[in-house]
């Protein structure tokens, strides 16, 4: 039997970007609708045209959006939220995604365990769908001019997307609402022509529970009377128990992601039915680098020996990583050699559904042999990796013991996150020095005479640990990235992280090492123009790591206590410098949790120690801070405990407390940063406000535990937002300590 080949789904930003511009430009009234939808039309039909050229068999269409595919199937069913009725078109869409005056957009949340963000979809009891697939169809007509019979119709299967909404009422009575419209939609495509389509169902990967598998039974029994052949897309993890169920559904094809967790050995136990394709999701669609093809060859070969009817595809859809790594002209040859983004990706998946590939093979594994030379590798940092001891992760003291050491503060410390406005002052003045327009010295100056007005600023309103700024910073990660080894950066690399925001995270390309201090020059300039203690500032291992591309030949624990090591000598060189508090961030740590709860405890063993292997080496009478700014930390509290901070500070504002009685309930016993100020809105909170909610927020907890500081860095405000909400954030303060020491 042959084996075919297919994708799921395609980069959505365009070779120059063209869809995030022109999406900004309408934003800002410079570019008509008209204009907009020919550019996303022109950058759709460009990726079809690579998948075609690449010789793509079945070619995902339908996948391409103006902000987010998830979105786009609540307006196609018609699950509008009242407060967006009085709209229409583009505006109405926008507007759930993005707000518009008065209208909050819907909420915006991680796709499963990727950086990727789709907005929740909001059901209410008295919604009553409606289909509108006119945009969807024209698509599909589209696409089958270019692609012919290859064109294979994306679609969001009603399961996933129920169980990934707010909504009220039952799985299983929202989706016999939902059903009849899809069944539709499978009649209309089937008379376009098409063969077949995919729906995606990655929440099979989630969970096991019976309520979704009545719904899975009802969904595609139901659909399969339509007569349109169905291949049931699934990613990011293994089936687990469902695959028993699963592989006997009645769909054509099932497509499993064997770049995680563990199908392969599902599949051998469990066998495949003959009837169906296999769809091998076997080219990591999440990561950026080519296939090692011995152990391609191997899992392959595996699978073939119990079905040979297969498809070669990409694990997930290719939107999770960059367009193409030849454009990376910047980067040392033997390491964009064996880059591998979507362009190349398409190859692979060519190359691996082809009968004679050994010379392809030979080239990549030649490519590799080159890389070994050329990635840096340390023999100091290996040797340190291997003889770590137990008493490198813990702190000399204990909490309470270091408490006593440690710097005294007034009631309810104030502090804030660490970074300050990133005005377009700032920002060019990084620009100016990278083109070589500024030398070092202007340009350290100039930062300079930004961290004398950021701390004379905390010194008038009033602030007890003052921060430096982080002015020099472009990004948490990229900064530090940029001073340790290993790490290489893209200037092309873009991946969407929603609607039309996208990063370029770095890649770790060889052993972490820490060539000179990082943080200390500003540090010392901070701490140098006042006598109140100044903090540190880093950003923890597990957030560098999960932020970024690891690296595959050594583990992703290995790659976090590497980093860890460097970071422990820059919080030595910080403690040496005259920090007596020293902040690690973790905004990462949750998120790096893998999709199965089962897998939990083995992520959270590894994190943990990178962070302690990063602090532990700080003197006892050294504070040490970590940041996370989030909500969720009921079920990690004990995690969040053995990470042995002396303070974290947390959200706290929008949660309304939640958070904080969460942590008090859990019987956290260190402080507790209370994140009062939400800084993710321009609004300035009002001192009764903030004082409010510190009262009730203080209410749970002994007081010498609480801190008072905004959720998160200041850095995407304005100083006219930042300066009133810091002084109120202060009086509401002064407001809560004259009251309690007046009882
Ligand atoms: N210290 C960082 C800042 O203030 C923390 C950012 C974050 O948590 N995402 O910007
Ligand atoms: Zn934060």
């Amino acid at each position: 039997m042959t084996i075919t080949t297919g994708t799921l789904g395609y980069p959505r930003i365009g070779q120059k970007r063209e869809v995030k511009k022109a999406l900004e430009g309408f934003w800002a009234g410079k570019l008509e609708a008209d204009a907009l939808i020919h550019t996303i039309e022109s950058v759709e039909t460009a990726n079809w045209q690579r998948q075609l050229e690449a010789g793509i068999d079945r070619i995902a269409v339908g996948d391409m959006t103006f902000y987010d595919h998830v979105l786009d199937w609540c307006v196609r069913l018609g699950l509008i939220p009242n407060r967006f009725q009085s709209l229409t078109g583009l505006k109405q869409y926008f507007a759930m995604g993005r707000g518009v005056d008065g209208i909050p957009a819907l909420e915006m949340t991680k796709w499963f365990d990727t950086n990727y963000h789709y907005l929740v979809p909001e059901i209410s009891s008295d919604c009553q769908p409606q289909a509108n697939f006119d945009d969807f169809l024209a698509k599909v007509r589209r696409s089958q001019l270019i692609l012919g019979k290859r064109s294979n119709p994306v679609i969001l299967s009603p399961v996933t997307l129920l169980e990934l909404s707010r909504k009220e009422g039952s799985l299983q009575e929202n989706l016999e609402k939902l059903l009849p419209l899809y069944g539709d939609l499978l009649t209309q495509l089937k008379e376009y022509g098409i063969e077949e389509v995919q729906f995606h169902e990655p929440i099979l990967v989630t969970k096991e529970t019976s309520e979704l598998k009545e719904a899975i039974l009802t969904t595609y029994h139901e659909l399969a009377n339509i007569g349109l052949p169905i291949n049931l897309v699934t990613y990011f993890e293994d089936l687990g128990a469902n695959y028993s169920w699963v592989i006997n559904l009645p769909v054509q094809a099932i497509s499993l992601d064997f770049t995680r967790g563990n199908n392969l050995d599902l599949l051998k136990i469990g066998g495949f039915p003959e009837d169906k394709r296999l769809g091998v999701g076997i080219i990591d669609a999440r990561n950026v680098w080519k296939i090692r093809p011995q152990s391609v060859i191997s899992t392959l070969h595996q699978i073939q020996e119990i079905t040979t009817n297969i498809s070669i595809q990409p694990s997930a859809s290719l939107q999770f990583v960059p367009l193409d790594a030849q454009k990376e002209v910047n980067l040392a040859e033997p390491l964009r050699n064996v880059l591998s983004f979507a362009q190349q990706k398409l190859r692979e998946v060519k190359m691996l559904s082809e009968a004679d590939n050994q010379s392809f093979y030979d080239e990549i594994d030649a490519q590799w042999q080159i890389f070994k030379e050329f990635s840096p590798y340390s023999e100091n940092v290996a040797h340190k990796l291997t003889n770590l001891k137990t008493n490198d992760f813990d702190r000399t003291l204990s909490y309470l013991e270091r408490l006593e050491k440690q710097l005294p503060l007034p009631m309810l410390p104030t502090t804030t996150i660490g970074s300050f406005p990133q005005t377009s002052e700032v920002r060019q003045l990084r620009v100016k020095y990278k083109r070589g327009e500024l030398t070092q010295q202007q340009y350290e100056d100039a930062i300079d005479h930004h961290i004398a007005e950021c701390i004379k600023l905390q010194e008038d309103i009033g602030l007890d640990v003052l921060v430096h700024g982080e002015f020099e910073r472009t990004d948490m990660v990229e900064y530090f990235g940029q001073q340790l080894s290993g790490f290489a950066f893209t200037e092309h690399g873009w991946v969407q992280s929603y609607g039309s925001r996208y990063v370029r995270p770095p890649i770790i390309f060889g052993d972490i090492a820490r060539p000179e201090p990082m943080t200390i020059r500003e540090f010392e300039v901070a701490q140098s123009l006042t006598t109140k203690p100044v903090k540190g500032m880093l950003t923890g291992p597990v957030t560098i790591l999960n932020w970024s591309f690891p690296r595959t030949d050594i583990s992703r624990q290995d790659q976090a206590f590497q980093i860890a090591l460097a970071l422990r000598e820059e919080v030595a060189d910080l403690e040496k410098a005259g920090a007596k508090v020293i902040q690690v961030d973790e905004p990462a740590f949750r998120e790096g949790l893998p999709l199965k709860q089962e897998r939990w405890s083995n992520y959270l063993a590894w994190a943990v120690d990178a962070f302690r292997l990063s602090t532990a080496i700080a003197n006892p009478a050294t504070q040490i801070h970590t940041h996370m700014c989030y909500s969720e930390f009921g079920d990690i509290i004990k995690d969040i405990e053995r990470l042995d901070a002396d303070v974290i500070s947390i959200e706290n504002s929008r949660s309304n407390n939640r958070t904080l009685e969460e942590v008090t309930e859990a019987g956290y016993a260190h402080q507790i940063g209370n994140g009062v100020y939400d800084i993710h809105s321009p609004v300035v909170p009002s001192t009764e406000q903030m004082a409010q909610q510190l009262q009730e927020g203080i209410s749970n907890l002994p007081l010498k535990q609480i801190w008072v500081n905004p959720d998160c860095g200041l850095k995407t405000r304005r100083w006219e937002e930042v300066i009133p909400a810091l002084k109120n954030m202060v009086e509401a303060t002064k407001l809560i300590r004259e009251k309690t020491e007046s009882l």
